[in-house]
């Protein structure tokens, strides 16, 4: 039976979240097209990750600990997993849009002479003819398309950051390990890790809040930031921004939500003077409830928001604060 291949990354000894989103991915396709679902894991695998990984949606997990692997550079981790492709014969293959796997994938693709889909949002596999469909943005994110791989395989998707949730896990699922011997030439490693710098960064993370607070072009500077801290903070959620604000240099644009920015998909969106640009909804659309505040009430954030006031933020936002506060007290 052929399969779907996920790279499932570890960082700092842990399974990188995103691995559960594309076990997700994958076991929809596997689904759809009636194959396997199987994880390639690279670096120091410990037992509880193989197990994750197997609890998460994976039938089969190739496992290769080679030293070259042990850093997150990607020469290394298109050698191995191209080995695993020319073993394994994946139908698809699916990489995280992260750092390493929005360069491994494409790569490998290109490699392989195959095709490759970045930044995808949905796939689909179509049973009778067997084709994987995959949903992307275009156009700087006005516009979704759909495209549909040719037969040759492998077809490498590079899926969006928050696009699945992962599945429950289930730890009665069983899987199959494969330990496999990589051989890595020093002449494939062109590249070299020196350092890596941390960004340091206080409470909950933007990719990981439930509730976030995001500020936009309408609070008129930087200062106003601190008010949407004071709410994030009640909700221990985390601050956000759109671009204009990154751009203005308001904040860092680590805060950047959205198509060229982050990708969130908090139980609570609120946005305070953000106008909902197509090219910021890319990044925030799949939170669960959007609440905005704005004064412009044609503004495109209402069409996108579960509940809204329109208004002038600085008269809005401290009455909703106090009363969230009031609310989370009582
Ligand atoms: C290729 C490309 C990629 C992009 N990527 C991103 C991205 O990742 N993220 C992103 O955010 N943008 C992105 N953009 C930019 C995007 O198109 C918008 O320009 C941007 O999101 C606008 O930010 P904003 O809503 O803060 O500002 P504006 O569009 O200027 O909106 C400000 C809003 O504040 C409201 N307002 C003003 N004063 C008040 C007040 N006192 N009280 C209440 N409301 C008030 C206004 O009514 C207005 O709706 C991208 C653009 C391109 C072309």
């Amino acid at each position: 039976m052929s399969e779907i291949l996920v790279l499932a990354e570890i960082e700092n000894g842990t399974l990188h979240s995103t691995a559960g989103e594309l076990l997700a991915a994958a076991r929809k396709l596997a689904a759809e097209l009636n194959l396997d679902v199987s994880a390639a894991l690279f670096g120091e695998i410990t037992e509880d990750i193989t197990g994750e990984v197997v609890a998460l949606g994976a039938d089969n997990v190739y496992t290769a600990s080679h030293p070259k692997l042990a850093s997150n550079v990607a020469d290394a981790h298109v050698a191995a997993l191209e080995q695993i492709c020319q073993q394994a014969s994946p139908t698809a293959v699916l990489t995280a849009k992260t750092p390493l796997g929005r360069v491994v994938g494409p790569r490998l693709a290109y490699r392989m002479g195959v095709g490759v889909a970045q930044d995808c949002m949905n796939v689909t596999g179509e049973k009778i003819s067997g084709k994987i469909t995959v949903t992307r943005p275009v156009y700087g994110g006005n516009a979704m398309a759909a495209f549909t791989f040719t037969d040759k395989n492998p077809q490498f998707i590079v899926v969006r950051v928050k696009a699945f949730e992962a599945l429950e896990r289930d730890d009665s699922r069983v899987g199959r390990i494969v330990e496999l011997d990589m051989d890595i030439a020093d002449d494939q490693i062109k590249v070299k890790l020196i350092e890596t710098v941390k960004e340091e960064s206080e409470g909950v993370k933007l990719e990981d809040a439930s509730v976030i607070v995001s500020g936009g072009r309408g609070l008129g500077g930087p200062e106003p930031f601190s008010q949407l801290e004071e709410l994030a903070k009640m909700f221990n959620g985390a601050v956000g921004a759109s671009r204009a604000v990154c751009d203005a240099g308001w904040l860092d644009h680590s805060y950047q939500v959205g198509l060229t920015g982050k990708t969130v998909s908090p139980d609570l969106y609120i946005t305070v003077g953000i106008s909902g640009a197509s090219q910021h909804m890319a990044g925030c659309s799949s939170s669960k409830s959007i609440v905005a505040i704005n004064k412009d009430s044609e503004a495109n954030i209402f069409k996108e928001a579960s509940f809204g006031v329109v208004g002038d933020w600085e008269k809005v936002l401290p009455s909703f604060t106090a009363t969230v506060q009031e609310l989370l007290s009582s």
